[in-house]
Parts: C-alpha cells; structure tokens; sequence
C-alpha cells in the first residue's frame, strides 16, 4: 500500500514541534491554515476546536515518538500496533481532480483532529510495512538534533533529519581528524 506521504510529513512535523516545545495553542490554529491537510475539511478555523486540536496533536506526538526511536523495525511495529488498537479506522476512497486518488481512514463523523491522528497512524504503518524491509522511521544522527524522519530515499539509509544537519556534522568530524594529525 503506498504511503500518503502528506500525512507522514505531518507527523513528523507534528513530533518534531512537539520535541522543540513548539506545539502550543498557537501552533495548533496555524495547522488548521495549512494547505493541504491530509484530510478534507470544508470548515473554517473559528469552527475547530483548537484546544482539542493541540491536546490529539501532543498525544499523537508522545505515542508516535517511541515508534521512531525503536531500535528496530519489529519492535516500532510492537509499539505502533499497541497505539493502533485505541483507533477506529473507516477506509474511503478519495479520487479528486487535486490529487492522485488515494485512501482515507478516517471517520467523518469525527472532528478534524482525530481525523488527522488516524491519517497520520496509518501513514507511519505503511511506512514500517515497507516491502523492502528498510526501517524509514529514524531519528537525526546530527550532534545535537533530536529530530524524527521518514527516510523517503531508495537506498533507505538516511542518518539525518536533513541536509542542513548532515553538512553540519561532517563539517565538524572533518575538523576533529584535522585537529588530530
Ligand atoms: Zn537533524
């Protein structure tokens, strides 16, 4: 099944703000502005439930973390299905001119920000049931960024959340050598 790549994005977004203390209630009324959301809602932002959308936003947060950090992808599996058993999943199908049709797992009935947890849950478990068997959840390796990723490349051997990150590093293990000789 393939990745709804938004809603990965998303979720390490949401992770990685929620890592730097940046997921408060201001964050939480600038998500409902972002375009596009991994679901489809019509409603406008005085419509959400803000505090309901920050409060799902940490506990998606604090469930998912432990998933990037397993050490393995059998164990990421163990702790993500203990988080998938709290979820109801409603599968539809969304073909629109927008996008490439894709599938939903969300329950309309429920409002935006559980909607949004559930895309993002089923999202990483497509990740984790890569047919490769790459783990692609990770977290940075750069010195002092405590950032999460999904490895999106063919090889699926990356080590930092970003490019930014890897320069930074090798710059300074390229310093270290020269400091040794
Ligand atoms: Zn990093």
């Amino acid at each position: 099944m393939p990745v709804h790549r938004r809603a990965a994005e998303l979720t390490v977004d949401v992770i990685n703000a929620r890592r730097d203390g940046l997921l408060d209630h201001v964050w939480a009324a600038e998500l409902i502005t972002r375009d596009p959301l991994p679901v489809q809602h019509r409603r406008r932002v005085e419509e959400v439930d803000v505090n309901d959308l920050e409060h799902t936003m940490r506990r998606l947060a604090d469930e998912l973390h432990p998933v990037f950090t397993a050490p393995d992808a059998g164990t990421a599996a163990i702790r993500l299905n203990e988080v998938l058993a709290t979820v109801v999943v409603q599968v539809s199908v969304s073909i629109n001119e927008a996008w490439a049709p894709h599938l939903h797992f969300d329950a309309h009935h429920d409002g935006l920000a559980e909607r949004l947890r559930v895309n993002c849950l089923v999202s990483i478990a497509t990740v984790l049931a890569d047919q490769s068997g790459a783990m692609r959840l990770g977290e940075c390796a750069g010195e002092g960024c405590r950032h999460v990723f999904v490895d999106f490349s063919r090889s699926g051997h990356q080590l930092f959340c970003s490019r930014r990150c890897a320069t930074r590093t090798h710059v300074s293990a390229h310093r270290r050598r020269l400091a040794i000789r």
